[in-house]
């Protein structure tokens, strides 16, 4: 559920910034007052307000009726609210010495490390910086994979290739539309290089060592610290990693024999998917023999006509049970649910509040699938999240960090159980444990799966902007880390004069990417300690928080605080825990991991 599926539009991103505007020439003068703190706290805060509002309006529009017009007021709305924010992010600087309450001096801090790229200074360089991340963007957006040439009427784009690795079983088909579309990047290379200059410059500029550590500088903790503890994350769940990884090897083994040697990475292209980044489409390939298939709701939502709409409001109906209060009714009249026939629309799904109050909606081509069911519900926690904090100033209309956000839905969708599925009615009886490892099995192909390519997209990036990968080492670096934290390795030869980092959507982009993992993370976290206060004492997949207010009074509250607090307090409210802790995933998938070691004896584990 992570990744090319649905990276969301922040709904209420006062950082959703992704291109900085035009470079800003503020004279800085001397430092200011208190005082001018304060003015200088509303005025950001009402712009910024009536800025955003503007542009997810005109972002609405254009994401729900594509053409160049909606498009080119969309891109202009967005200018002026990213121009905005570059400047207040270096105005704020100038009141660093200045003494401000605890909540003021956090509205500065946050309003510094809003950008996720700083324009130089110069106003020449900051035109060509914006103008490489949208050329670059492009040419992902139109990349395509043409066997026979620009001419070729058969050419493949991004969703065709996913649906070939998804299904194909042929090694030679799958390396070559795999190398297929890796070659849409080299293209970037230079562009790439070059905007990493660039962006460095607007963020030395800015105070920062360089883009990456910019970026780190959002969590609350000095930025060398943040990489220590992803690791430390990565720790607690690497041993069951390596079970799922082995395992899917011997399996890839018997079906493609030497090709997949049992004791090294596996070729990238023979995963499901273009990154290896979810595996999920293996299931078949893998599932236990023997035992049942688990639940899967497809063939009931199918077989009983469960409309879009109605899907949805069983979303809404387990937050309610929670006791979050209804949907407005704006939300079902201004919703997108169905793919429209006469226009086009962005079909990705994402959440958005509008008037960053109470103007919920969402925006999603449903399926009648269970995995839309479950994107509905991680949609809906955008939504019911951005509401609980609407009452902050603007500056702290966000989530705790970026992973909070991608984490809310995911909570829910996990209490999405067998047994919830026959209380709400949608199954007449729950499958017995025989079911529980298929069920682990299927999740843990996408979520767990998914973890080691969270740590490798911004672990590379962020060498990259550091300067310790150069142009002349970028592929290498890239399969390095791929190699060292999936245990993948690619279909074929991959030389400098290749760019397969630019082949994933958030490089081109510029979109950071270690929220997902923290997501990944912290979604099983807040599972676990709901769950202990619903006073759920089985084992943890078992667990659902459906109807239970205790849980529902402590979710509302930590989501009230929005980034109004440092994270580390909103996860004590939450979970009782000051730290991030992986051990709650490591939990709940333990009967899968005891099982994994049992079909596992014998064979190697690792690379
Ligand atoms: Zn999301």
């Amino acid at each position: 559920m992570i990744g090319a599926m649905q990276i969301q539009r922040l709904i209420a991103a006062l950082v959703m910034v992704g291109l900085a505007g035009a470079g800003c020439r503020y004279n800085p003068g001397p430092s200011g007052s208190p005082d001018q703190a304060r003015a200088f706290l509303t005025e950001a805060n009402d712009t910024m307000l009536k800025l955003a509002v503007n542009a997810q309006q005109a972002g609405w529009v254009q994401n729900t009726y594509i053409t160049p017009d909606t498009e080119a007021m969309a891109a202009r709305a967005n200018e002026a609210f990213m121009t905005a924010v570059t400047s207040f992010a270096k105005r704020a600087a100038q009141f660093d010495d200045v003494e401000l309450a605890a909540d003021e001096r956090r509205q500065m801090t946050l309003l510094k490390n809003a950008l996720t790229m700083a324009a130089p200074a110069d106003p020449k360089e900051a035109a060509e910086l914006t103008q490489l991340v949208a050329s670059m963007e492009g040419m992902y957006g139109r990349g395509k994979f043409c066997q026979g040439g620009e001419s070729d009427e058969d050419c493949l784009d991004v969703e065709e290739i996913t649906g070939i690795l998804a299904t194909n079983r042929d090694p030679a088909r799958l390396r070559e539309v795999w190398e297929g579309w890796h070659s849409i990047a080299p293209p970037m290379k230079k562009s790439y290089a070059r905007f990493v200059e660039l962006s460095n410059k607007g963020a030395k500029e800015l105070g920062f060592a360089d883009t990456g550590a910019m970026w780190r500088s959002r969590y609350d903790m000095p930025a060398g610290e943040f990489s220590k503890e992803l690791d430390r994350l990565w720790q607690q769940l690497q041993p069951l990693y390596l079970s799922l990884h082995t395992y899917v090897r011997a399996r890839l083994h018997d079906r493609y024999g030497d090709q997949v040697p049992l004791d090294g990475p596996i070729p990238a292209h023979l995963l499901g998917n273009i990154w290896a980044q979810d595996w999920s489409n293996l299931y078949d390939m893998v599932a236990p023999r023997g035992a049942g298939t688990g639940v899967d709701l497809t063939p009931v939502l199918k077989a009983r006509n469960i409309t879009p709409v109605e899907m949805t409001r069983y979303g809404e109906r387990f937050f309610t049970s929670l006791g979050f209060d209804p949907l407005p009714a704006t939300f079902w009249e201004r919703s997108l649910f169905v793919k429209p026939r006469d226009r086009e629309v962005v079909c990705h799904a994402s959440a958005w509040n509008i008037n960053m109050v109470d103007d919920l909606r969402f925006k999603m081509c449903i399926d009648q699938t269970a995995e839309d069911f479950t994107v509905i519900h991680h949609e809906l926690g955008h939504d019911f999240y951005a509401r609980e904090y609407a009452t902050q100033p603007p500056i702290f209309r966000d989530s705790a960090n970026d992973g909070f956000h991608e984490a809310i839905g995911d909570t829910i969708a996990i209490s999405v159980t067998p047994e919830y599925l026959v209380k709400v009615g949608l199954i007449p009886r729950a499958p017995d444990a025989s079911g529980d490892i298929p069920l682990l099995l299927r999740t843990a192909l996408e979520r767990l799966a998914f973890l080691p390519f969270g740590l490798v997209v911004d672990s590379w990036r962020w060498q990259v902007f550091n300067g310790s990968v150069t142009p002349d080492n970028y592929n290498k670096a890239w399969w390095d880390l791929r190699e060292r934290y999936q245990g993948v390795r690619p279909a074929s030869a991959r030389g400098e004069e290749l760019f397969d980092p630019g082949a994933k959507y958030h490089i081109p982009a510029n979109t950071p990417y270690a929220r997902y993992f923290l997501s990944a993370v912290l979604q099983f976290q807040f599972h676990r300690a709901l769950s202990k206060t619903a006073g759920c004492e089985t084992p943890l997949h078992r667990c659902s928080i459906y109807g239970n207010a205790e849980a529902g009074k402590r979710l509302k509250t930590a989501l009230a605080m929005g980034a109004s607090r440092p994270w580390p307090d909103t996860l004590e409210t939450l979970t009782g825990q000051r730290e991030m802790d992986a051990t709650a995933m490591a939990d709940y998938y333990a009967p899968l991991k005891a099982w994994l070691d049992e079909q596992n004896k014998g064979q190697k584990a690792g690379w």
